[in-house]
């Protein structure tokens, strides 16, 4: 007999019912499943074949790379090819958001308003010793942040819509895995832009009403960080995608990630798939036994148990290189 907890886990997510509406003539082969040990995941439900488009997905919000934030529109996402950074398109009150021309920015202008007094603690916070990653994911979370709180103070709502913001609960957060200093950062960060907020009287949104405490703040950064993905294949920026956050990891997947180049992201199935199969895409792009394991017990709090892992296990090779073989 399982308990409530176990039984409500079992259930498909509404959110991906939703997730599945919204591609309303598209013939999924996915589905979602649970088990004890794995816990939620998606897995074939039919045959699917090589080269054959598994997964769309459709971002709950992206942003551009901090230390990239002049080489990419925030808007369009499209690189930017300026010669004088004084003319460029951007952002002088927060210096963090750069536009490709006049028209993106124009087009951007209602969404970056409410953020944008956010986002100008970048300005005021002491981030030195953070990596590159993580200045992104707490953009990512200002900028979620501020979307729901504008969303929240319109009283916008549509019930059918996928995703939501609201959906973002049924992440996991494994915050209960994040090392002190981390914790600290975060709340360093939210208490800045506590500050911030609090001193932003010419807004037109309730703030007070909205914006998030220290708790749920902490919480819904560790859920970004665990489940955020960079756009790959033009390494510029990060998002946040609901449904795409159930494929489970493996070091040889079966899914592999498309450019997005926007909020659109495609999943390609790299092999024949058996329909029963669980569908992988691999979280890190390392080849090194060693590294890779690392990397996942480090970022994301497992110990792989994959196909390929454990045949390395058992036969681990003798030209285990410290850095992964870069193609040409
Ligand atoms: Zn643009
Ligand atoms: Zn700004
Ligand atoms: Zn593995």
């Amino acid at each position: 007999m399982s308990n409530p907890i176990q039984q409500q886990l079992m259930q498909t997510p509404e959110v991906l019912n939703r997730w599945r509406e919204s591609y309303k003539g598209n013939d999924f082969p996915v589905e979602f499943f649970y088990s004890k040990d794995f816990g939620r995941r998606l897995r074939s439900s039919r045959f699917i074949e090589s080269g054959e488009m598994v997964l769309f997905d459709k971002a709950l919000s992206t942003v551009i790379n901090c230390h990239e934030a002049m080489n990419n529109c925030d808007y369009c996402l499209n690189s930017i090819s300026f010669t004088s950074s004084m003319f460029q398109p951007h952002c002088n009150k927060c210096q963090q958001v750069w536009y490709c021309c006049d028209t993106c920015q124009k087009e951007a202008a209602s969404q970056h308003e409410i953020e944008c007094s956010l986002f100008k603690c970048f300005g005021s916070c002491d981030l030195s010793d953070s990596s590159n990653t993580n200045k992104t994911v707490l953009k990512l979370l200002l900028r979620i942040v501020s979307h729901q709180i504008a969303e929240k103070c319109k009283g916008e709502k549509d019930c059918c819509s996928y995703p939501r913001f609201e959906d973002m609960s049924i992440l996991l957060s494994n915050r209960e895995h994040f090392s002190k200093e981390d914790l600290n950062q975060i709340s360093y960060f939210w208490r800045k832009a506590d500050e911030i907020m609090k001193s932003d009287s010419k807004s037109q949104y309730d703030w007070n009403k909205w914006w998030p405490k220290e708790k749920e703040f902490t919480e819904m950064a560790c859920q970004i960080y665990c489940n955020c993905i960079g756009f790959r294949y033009n390494p510029c920026g990060r998002g946040l995608w609901i449904a795409s956050s159930f494929l489970n990891h493996s070091c040889n997947p079966n899914l592999m990630l498309l450019d997005s180049g926007g909020s659109q992201i495609k999943y390609v199935a790299t092999d024949n798939i058996k329909p029963g199969t669980d569908l992988t895409i691999s979280y890190v792009n390392i080849t090194s036994y060693q590294e890779r394991r690392s990397k996942l017990s480090r970022c994301y709090y497992f110990d792989c148990s994959c196909d390929l892992c454990s045949q390395e296990a058992a036969h681990p090779t003798t030209t285990e290189t410290k850095t992964a073989p870069m193609s040409s």
